[in-house]
């Protein structure tokens, strides 16, 4: 007799739980999905016990029938999905026809739905893969599916679950990403007894920000839309002598993007605030993390992250879904016209919106100081390649929510709909552990918050009316602060030889000089450089520089560069390098300490082997340090016409909001700020 046997389907069902289902994150996910595609309007997730113990997902679409209901634990059995063809342009969020009968097959399982056309709803009970019940029940339009005792057949996976609040963060974060991407649906989320999230319907995305993070955060958000059409679709045409003569050709759609970027002083510790969404599925993808990254490079520091929510919409043949078993990653068809469009809108829209950075938010907002927007842990996504490979594998604590450094004020959202009461009650997350910038995010600011939040809970109905309100009133505010006037300004004098002051209608500026000076200078040579223009300076005396023997390999690799950078050096000697021209402004132990910076630099990127450092890259850096040691120091004294002229001229550059390596060159001391302060408003 053979040794290969068919496994039966419940063993067939744990296998495909082990990619889908994960954790209790996954299993909400999941259903959300399921709902979602289900045309929902209301959707109320409950948990317990982090669920662990109990996820229960209801909401008011379509419902099943009686067979339907019992076909959909079957395994690959779908409503979303008839061919093969299919596949290549999927529009539902679910089509695996995986999620029921994996989840029934690891947990205690009781389905209830009714489509509201038949007389009477359906009630299944199944556990561990087993059917128990099928009854009629009176049900009103809808579906609820209640999973208890996750893994209950599954020691070995149920023991590497993580502790509640854990739990319950990933299920958190989940439920606000789908909030986030459905601003016209109604979504709670209930832990035990208290309410985690309740988003009652709203019109547009910045409204929805508003219900979740509050005011502070969607401040300091800045909205950008694109589209562009793309040049012939990603599927390629068939054949001519296969294709039906009359048939007109394929319209090959557009590529377009919206959603809220934030302005470069808002500074987050990893990629946790970054949520991309792929017509509405929420995705990983390191792809568009690297056009993120470029869009704010030289504008926020290479170890920084922005805030973006990005929602990119394509036509449904242009992304393959099908990549992996949660779904959290996909695959686009025109990759690099993806990657650059998003790079470039993004790019564009920080360009135009030059937002102004205000004084008191800048104090708040030193880099590294924010968490992410969300308190979850680093996977806010089950499956996705960037969470813990394994749950097994990973040794981090539990409750590690965002690794910040916990002296460091957190700006506070002051809305987030959490409560301290609550959260020592259910014992949410442990307050040491979190640190003190975590125990702010959820201690109860001024009067007019706590307020808000109980309105949150109690009454959803009057919520969207003042969201609406409150979002305009933001936006309204933010259109005023930007750094259109800079080349208006009236210089007034400096600060300690180092800061301009200046004023202008919108308020007091206080200017860095010396960044300011490096944004002109940087923009300047990186301009010089693409038209190859660079001016150089023969310097009287070559200066000598000693290097050691791994900075000369490092030397040899950068120096055709530095040379179209107006660099002229020679090896003088085995480890030394004879300098004989440098850029315009470049003298002496400034010159020496630039070289050193860049080949320093260099060799730091070159331990990261994947990282092989691209042409861009290394002309920035560069351009960066070049700029950096040729501007205007602090303690420098300037005349009135210098302060001008650097004013003028920084208004001129693209990114005057922050210095090449992130820093904030201009900060606004607001008119309606100053008021306030003198207590006039
Ligand atoms: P998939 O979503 O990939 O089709 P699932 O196992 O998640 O597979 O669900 C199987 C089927 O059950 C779905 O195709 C859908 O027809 C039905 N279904 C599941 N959840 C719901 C729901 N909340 N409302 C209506 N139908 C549902
Ligand atoms: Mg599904």
């Amino acid at each position: 007799m053979g040794r290969i046997r068919v496994l039966p389907d419940q063993v067939a069902n744990q296998i495909a739980a082990g990619e889908v289902v994960d954790r209790p994150a996954s299993v909400v996910k999941e259903l959300l999905e399921n709902s979602l595609d289900a045309g929902a309007t209301r959707i109320r997730v409950e948990v317990e016990a982090g669920g662990r113990k109990l996820i229960r997902v209801a909401d008011d679409g379509c419902g099943m029938n009686r067979d339907d209901a019992l076909l959909a634990f079957e395994r690959h059995a779908t409503s979303k999905l008839r061919t093969a063809d299919e596949l290549l342009s999927i529009s539902t969020l679910g089509f695996r026809g995986e999620a029921l009968p994996s989840i029934a097959s690891v947990a205690r399982v009781t389905l209830e739905t009714a489509t509201g056309e038949d007389s009477a709803g359906t009630r299944v009970e199944i556990a561990g893969g087993k059917f128990l019940h099928v009854d009629d029940a009176a049900l009103p339009r809808g579906t609820t599916l209640a999973v208890a005792d996750l893994f209950f057949n599954t020691p070995a996976r149920r023991k590497f679950l993580r502790a509640e609040c854990t739990e319950l963060a990933h299920v958190t974060a989940l439920v606000t990403h789908y909030a986030l991407a459905h601003p016209e649906k109604h979504f709670e989320l209930i832990s035990a007894t208290h309410t985690v999230l309740s988003a009652p319907p709203v019109a547009r995305t910045a409204e929805r920000i508003y219900q979740i993070f509050g005011k502070d955060t969607l401040a300091q958000l800045l909205p950008v839309a694109a589209e562009t059409r793309l040049a012939h679709g990603g599927i390629p045409e068939p054949p001519p002598w296969k294709k039906d003569p009359g048939e007109p050709a394929r319209d090959p759609g557009s590529l377009r993007l919206s959603g809220f970027y934030s302005k470069p002083e808002l500074q987050k510790l990893n990629r946790n605030s970054i949520y991309i969404f792929v017509n509405k599925r929420l995705i990983r993808d390191r792809l568009l993390m690297h056009a993120i990254t470029e869009a704010y490079r030289n504008v926020i520091p290479p170890t920084s992250f922005p805030v973006v929510l990005l929602f990119l919409e394509m036509p449904p043949e242009e992304v393959d879904v099908n990549v992996h078993p949660a779904k959290t990653e996909v695959r686009f068809r025109q990759a690099t016209a993806v990657h650059d469009f998003v790079r470039d809108s993004l790019r564009t829209a920080l360009i135009q919106a030059r937002p102004a950075a205000g004084f008191l938010a800048a104090l708040g907002n030193a880099p590294g100081a924010s968490p992410s927007l969300i308190p979850t842990p680093a996977s806010a996504l089950p499956g996705s390649p960037d969470s813990d490979p394994e749950p097994f594998a990973s040794a981090r604590a539990d409750a590690e929510p965002f690794g910040l450094s916990p002296q460091t004020p957190a700006p506070i959202p002051v809305r987030l709909p959490f409560d301290s009461v609550s959260m020592n009650r259910g014992g949410w997350m442990d307050r040491q552990a979190w640190g003190d910038a975590a125990a702010a995010l959820f201690h109860p600011p001024a009067g007019s918050a706590l307020e808000g939040c109980g309105a949150n809970l109690v009454d959803g109905a009057g919520n969207d009316a003042s969201a609406a309100r409150a979002a305009a009133e933001v936006e309204a505010e933010q259109s005023e602060t930007n750094l259109n006037h800079l080349g208006s300004l009236r210089p007034m004098g400096q600060l300690r030889d180092s800061f301009i002051l200046a004023t202008g209608d919108d308020g007091l500026w206080i200017i860095d000089q010396h960044v300011a000076h490096e944004r002109i200078l940087f923009e300047k040579i990186l301009r010089d450089r693409q038209v190859e223009q660079v001016q150089r300076q023969r310097l009287l005396m070559p200066l000598l520089v000693e290097l050691k023997a791994s900075q000369m390999v490092i030397f040899a690799r950068i120096a055709e560069e530095l040379d179209r950078n107006g660099f002229e050096v020679e090896p003088f000697g085995p480890q030394t390098l004879a300098v004989k021209a440098a850029p315009v402004g470049l003298e002496g132990a400034a010159l020496e300490r630039m070289l050193a910076e860049v080949i320093d630099q260099s060799s730091a990127d070159s331990q990261e082997p994947q990282q092989n450092e691209d042409l861009t890259a290394l002309r920035a850096r560069i351009a960066a340090s070049i700029a950096c040691h040729s501007a205007i120091k602090i303690n420098t004294p300037l005349d009135p016409a210098r302060m001008e002229w650097l004013l003028l001229e920084l208004a001129k550059t693209s990114h005057p909001t922050s210095c090449p390596h992130g820093r904030p060159i201009a900060l606004l001391y607001s008119w309606k700020e100053i008021q306030r302060a003198f207590h006039r408003i």
